[in-house]
């Protein structure tokens, strides 16, 4: 399977993933990239109609900013979740609450510049609101709704193993000062959750929307030593968690 990242606005990817009978696209970037989009798309060899199923991984701004532009030229299908269908169903932006000092301030600047993110509704064909196998559309994998950052989050993860996460984690100033949780989300303790879910469901590269792919294990670290952290405050005697917690992980 093939996979191109698409830079679509400051420190944002979208991804191409070339199945043996379609082609996917995995978000849509910030609003006014489309350009950006389709010169690329033509350097990568690829016709706009070879895209048949575009899935968003969650609804905000830096992620569906040039969807209908897409779309239109495109003409594939858009999935979302449901919960996150009717943002892009009426343009509405939306910015999650601060889960780190540094999130609070983001929170205020991305409100601040919320006008930047404003975007043409899209009407879309699918919503999801339980796991999907992506095999009817030509490509070996499946999306998960994966919450946390925000609770119509989904993940695509491919039978190779990459994932793609939107936000779900991220690897890149300014929503993480290095690898993690996003600075703004809705429930961190879903995103812990989910990340365990990505893992289960075979994931072994992540592909987050900002920033550097890396290894799933990567993760995994995190929420072991998250683990060992909550049981010294809770005063638990230290679980072995190592081996059993994480044995149906690849
Ligand atoms: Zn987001
Ligand atoms: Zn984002």
């Amino acid at each position: 399977m093939e996979i191109h990242s698409i830079r679509m606005g400051p420190l944002t990817d979208c991804f191409l993933v070339k199945g043996d009978q379609a082609v996917l696209l995995v978000d849509a970037g910030f609003p006014r990239h489309e350009k950006r989009f389709h010169r690329r798309l033509e350097e990568l060899g690829f016709q706009p109609t070879d895209i048949k199923l575009i899935v968003v991984t969650h609804g905000h701004a830096d992620h569906v900013g040039s969807l209908r532009a897409l779309k239109r030229r495109t003409k594939a299908r858009v999935a979302i979740h449901r919960r996150e269908g009717p943002l892009i169903r009426h343009g509405v932006i939306t910015v999650p609450p601060a889960v780190t000092a540094w999130g609070r301030f983001l929170s205020v600047l991305f409100r601040f510049l919320s006008f930047l993110g404003r975007f043409e509704p899209v009407e879309p064909e699918i919503l999801i609101d339980r796991e999907i196998s992506l095999r009817e559309f030509g490509i070996q994998g499946r999306v998960i709704p994966t919450p946390g950052h925000t609770a119509g989050s989904v993940s695509v993860v491919l039978r190779g193993g990459e994932a793609f996460v939107g936000d779900l984690a991220v690897n890149a100033f300014p929503l993480n000062m290095g690898l993690g949780i996003p600075a703004v989300a809705e429930n961190i303790q879903e995103i812990y959750a989910s990340w365990e879910k990505i893992l289960r469901a075979g994931a072994t590269m992540i592909y987050p929307a900002h920033g550097k792919p890396f290894p799933a294990d990567r993760l995994r670290d995190k929420l072991v030593r998250i683990s060992y952290q909550e049981d010294r405050k809770s005063n638990n005697p230290r679980r072995e968690r190592k081996d059993n917690d994480f044995k149906h992980c690849p």
